[in-house]
């Protein structure tokens, strides 16, 4: 879900609809999941080009299923108000692809030069489980032998909500300029630039992972890494990539525990399956002490001729 520069390409075709301003919510619009519907659309021929030329060259657009859409029309439906409203404005394509090679999932970027972006996700997401999504995304975090005794369990909404969530914060992040300002409340006290951490947690075990370029470590220090993350004002380790990560992963986590009354359960085990430790990250007190700045963030209604609103 980081986006790497080379995927940050342009798409070829015109895909954005006129959206449809379907009822006013505290004087300003808000819009159906149908009017975010109307962008679906495939990646252009150059779009593929693209991946082509990043080495993935069996990447090819997914045709939705009746079924597929309609699990596509539930995880929008399931946004928040702010970020239908600034995917209804902002949001130039969203398409599904096969064959992105490993554990690629989704990206968000920006379409060419305008203020406009595109998702794109793999398509295969729609029929994961949330679980099973974050446990292999987890499992990078560790080396061979101990990847099998980190399982994370999800719970809440499927894989394709948690990500869409998770990337269409993205485009509110840089629609409003959240993470651009340091003193934003979500920001001031944790981070001093993009990928620069205050002080005291850049010595944190949690911020010392693959998630922010460290070897993978062996599995007799994950007890210890996730201790560490449960001091830490982080709901992930994926948190602790950059501010903008970690603004999609609290976002995305409130969202599914607030709307959803979901849950977050990493469990480390020993080889033969015997439960070690489990840790809650939605219950960690540096965490849910974030909770009301994002309740006052879903608050916002973007009113697009003034930027935020
Ligand atoms: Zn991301």
């Amino acid at each position: 879900m980081l986006t790497p520069l080379k995927w940050a390409f342009v798409w070829g075709l015109a895909l954005a609809a006129i959206p449809e301003r379907e009822s006013m919510a505290n004087g300003h619009p808000s819009y159906s999941p149908q009017s975010i519907m109307a962008r679906l659309g495939v990646p252009s021929a150059q779009a593929r080009q693209r991946f082509a030329d990043a080495g993935m060259r069996d990447v090819h657009a997914h045709d939705l299923t009746r079924t597929e859409r309609a699990a596509v029309e539930q995880a929008i439906a399931a946004l928040p108000v702010l970020h239908r409203q600034v995917l209804a404005e902002r949001l130039h394509s969203l398409s599904f692809v096969d064959g992105i090679p490993g554990e690629g999932t989704g990206l968000t970027s920006r379409s060419g030069t305008s203020d406009s972006y595109d998702i794109t996700l793999r398509a295969s997401l729609i029929h994961e489980s949330l679980s099973d999504f974050l446990t292999t995304k987890e499992q990078r975090v560790f080396d061979g032998a101990a990847r099998g005794t980190v399982a994370v369990r999800g719970e809440g909404v499927s894989a394709l909500t948690y990500v869409l969530l998770h990337e269409s914060t993205h485009v509110v992040d840089a629609t409003l300029g959240l993470t651009r300002d340091l003193g934003a409340p979500l920001v001031s006290g944790v981070w001093t630039a993009r990928t620069d951490p205050v002080a005291r947690l850049a010595s944190e075990p949690a911020l010392k992972t693959s998630f922010r370029g460290a070897p993978p470590l062996p599995g007799s220090d994950s007890i210890g890494v996730y201790r560490s993350l449960s001091r830490t004002p982080f709901v992930s380790l994926y948190s602790t990539a950059s501010s903008s990560e970690d603004l999609a992963e609290l976002v995305s986590w409130y969202v599914v525990e607030r709307q959803f009354r979901g849950s977050l359960t990493i469990a480390v085990r020993t080889q033969d399956g015997r439960l070690l430790e489990a840790f809650e990250p939605l219950r960690f007190p540096g965490v849910r002490a974030r909770f009301p700045s994002v309740e006052a963030l879903l608050a916002r209604r973007f009113v697009p001729d003034a930027g935020a609103g």
